[in-house]
């Protein structure tokens, strides 16, 4: 079982660990910082080190309780001590984008009472689909200037992890359709930007809306009677 260090710390960029199996040209660690991808946020990238070797992570994915790093050169064995170095770039642009959608679910669940349908993100821009009837330019202009506001706001964004029975007591995590998490999941991480939105998450997020930046609202789409698309995309 590989350790998550991304979990409690997202800020971590580098990080020692131990090859614990390897596969072809992939291996597990111990632990990792390397986010494998889901939620709808994109898999991070970065380099592996060793004694007289390195390589490029170039595939990282979770598979049961292992987290996969593929490289582009073959292996050293079993055992051997390895540096992980994320592509912080990468990362910290999907930090953004992802706290920047849960703002955004945020506003929308909070002023006009509609749950989110979907979602996906990539560095700097992402889309997010509504319960909505109504979509307008005029609408999307609205919603792009209470997401700002939220960024200015400065809002902490605060972890926890609590275990299942704890987290199921929260009726603000209700609405985010925690009570379909499988029972073998006894713990449940929590992001909350404070005073806007807590979701069940296992994904990576800034520390304050602040460091999201200017969101723009760059479209709007309908995606069937009740659904409705927003995307957005964040400076540089
Ligand atoms: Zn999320």
């Amino acid at each position: 079982m590989t350790e998550l260090l991304y979990l409690t710390d997202s800020y971590l960029k580098e990080f020692e660990a131990t090859m614990v199996a390897v596969e072809s040209n992939r291996v597990a660690l111990d632990r990792t910082a390397f986010y494998p991808g889901g939620g709808g946020q994109p898999a991070d990238g970065g380099r592996m080190l060793w004694d007289n070797g390195e390589s490029q992570v170039i595939k990282v994915k979770k598979q049961e309780d292992q987290v996969w790093h593929g490289l582009d050169v073959e292996p050293p064995p079993v055992g051997t001590p390895v540096r992980g170095v994320l592509d912080w770039e990468h990362r910290y642009k999907l930090m953004r984008t992802h706290t920047a959608l849960h703002i955004l679910c945020g506003v929308i669940w909070r002023d006009y009472g509609a749950l989110v349908t979907g979602g996906n993100m990539e560095p700097l821009a992402a889309r997010m689909d509504f319960e909505l009837e109504h979509m307008s330019a005029d609408f999307a202009q609205e919603v792009e200037e209470k997401i700002n506001a939220e960024v200015a706001a400065t809002r902490p964004v605060k972890i926890c992890i609590l275990p299942r029975e704890e987290a199921f007591q929260i009726p603000d995590l209700i609405r985010t359709k925690i009570n379909l998490l499988p029972e073998s999941i006894r713990e449940v991480r929590i992001v909350e930007i404070e005073g806007l939105d807590m979701q069940a998450d296992g994904g990576t997020h800034v520390a304050n809306t602040r460091e999201v930046g200017t969101i723009h609202v760059v479209g709007h789409e309908s995606k069937g009677r009740i659904n409705k698309r927003l995307r957005i995309a964040l400076g540089e």
